[in-house]
């Protein structure tokens, strides 16, 4: 058997990667698909050396910031084992040259997806676009370039959660179709993009290279979670006749289950959760863990397919991408007051999701990945609106009270409320403010404006 070392790179820019279509060589057992840039170890080099130089071999730039992603062990299935040291990079300066070893080509990410590449390289693009910490991801293939196992940090990937990264692939395409582009010449149709669109911020760590929106996922706003809506003077006049339903039990308030937060309640500083995990990595309080494996278990059961797509965000990551755009202001010279209300239109304060009181998830029909509101039209999606009171969970941003939890309508934002306040909720198509009777908002609450930057 052989073994090779090798780097591999992913190029962002704009929200698009970097990509490399291999056209050209003869017997290249990558040949027609697409990858990243990399290549083998030379005599003496260490990653970032091997990387800088395949980097500016393939692509005639010059790397000037980059991160070392994680660690690829590629078992090809026909006698080759090949040890990848994934990098992204997200500065680079100089011009680009013709690549002799294929066509380089900028993808939007939403598009990788549909190309021709490895299908446990889908696996990656996840963990990439969920800022994992650094990982050791193994992918055994049978040699004919089907995805046999693939193993994270060491333990196996449970079957259903590979399908969640790869396995979206056929039927996707027939049921999004204005995403389906000229490029999207491969039958497979994986919302990669989409599993980033979606990804949860539940790694932490200090995210790079992301265009964070609202809720921090990045991307373009309204695509994502929780994109406060603007209030119009009738919503501001309904908000203010709106009557308290009903005056809640000031104990009951405490209870962390019902605890509020939204753009008029931030979640306390000292706020302290207790996490448990529940599947692929994604963490949510333990007093909700046992009823969501529960709801995703019987949901399952029924023939649907759910995927947790975000679920406890550390509120460190959030203060990193606030504070990064606050500076970003500050650099085009706004004074730091104006740099933050700036920001604050654009970035979660943090505190002001609930994904940080380790509360709540996000949660999409496997065939189905994008957050938008067509998410409401798949039977999964619909098992989970109608149970979810079963097990303690309420659809927490309905269309309907946009008004009032100040939060577009997200049909697939469940929080956990505890299976009392689930019911009366749900049954009675109140929003949680409502029954908690706390609404807010005194009119000042502006819309999103991301379009000047
Ligand atoms: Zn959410």
């Amino acid at each position: 058997m052989e073994v090779q070392l090798s780097t591999l790179c992913y190029l962002e820019r704009d929200g698009k990667y970097l990509m490399l279509h291999r056209v050209v060589k003869k017997n290249d057992i990558n040949k027609d698909k697409w990858i990243g840039v990399g290549g083998h170890f030379e005599k003496d080099e260490s990653p970032e050396e091997c990387l800088m130089r395949e980097v500016r071999e393939e692509t005639g730039y010059t790397l000037t910031s980059y991160r070392f992603r994680g660690i690829v062990t590629f078992v090809s299935g026909d006698g080759v084992t090949e040890y990848m040291h994934l990098f992204t990079a997200d500065g680079f300066e100089g011009e680009p040259i013709e690549c002799d070893e294929g066509v380089l080509e900028w993808v939007p990410k939403e598009d990788i997806s549909g190309l021709n590449i490895w299908e446990g390289d889908k696996i990656f693009f996840r963990l990439l676009t969920e800022e994992a910490p650094f990982f050791s991801l193994k992918l055994v293939y049978d040699g004919a370039g089907g995805l046999v196992s693939a193993a994270l940090n060491g333990s196996p990937m449970p079957l259903d959660q590979q399908a969640a990264a790869i396995g979206a692939a056929d039927g996707a395409g027939t049921e999004h179709p204005k995403k389906a582009g000229t490029l999207l010449k491969a039958a497979a149709f994986v919302a990669v993009a989409a599993i980033a669109a979606a990804a949860a911020l539940f790694w932490g760590g200090t995210g790079a290279g992301i265009p964070e929106n609202r809720d921090g996922n990045g991307g373009p706003k309204g695509f994502f979670n929780e994109v406060p809506v603007s209030l119009s003077r009738a919503q501001k006049d309904a908000r203010a006749a709106a009557e308290v339903i009903r005056s809640i039990d000031t104990s009951k308030y405490t209870d962390k289950e019902l605890i509020l937060v939204n753009p008029w309640h931030l979640l306390p500083e000292a706020y302290e959760t207790d996490l448990e995990y529940v599947e692929y990595g994604h963490r949510i309080d333990e007093c909700a863990a046992e009823d969501l494996r529960e709801m995703l278990a019987d949901c399952r059961a029924e023939g649907n397919a759910p995927m947790i797509c975000s679920s406890f965000r550390e509120r460190t990551k959030q203060e990193t991408l606030f504070e990064n755009d606050v500076r970003r202001f500050m650099y085009r010279g706004y004074s730091e007051e104006d740099a933050r209300e700036e920001t604050a239109k654009n970035v979660a304060v943090p505190g002001s999701s609930e994904h940080e009181a380790g509360l709540a998830v996000d949660i999409v029909y496997l065939r189905y990945q994008s957050l938008d509101e067509s998410q409401e039209n798949n039977a999964t999606q619909q098992w989970l609106m109608e149970h979810c009171q079963d097990y303690g969970f309420i659809l927490r941003y309905p269309r309907d009270k946009q008004d009032i939890t100040g939060i577009t309508y997200e049909p697939w934002h469940y929080r956990y409320v505890g299976y009392e306040a689930a019911e009366e909720i749900m049954s009675r198509g109140i929003c949680l403010e409502e029954y908690l009777g706390q609404i807010d908002g005194d009119g000042s609450f502006e819309a999103l404006d991301s379009d000047e930057w």
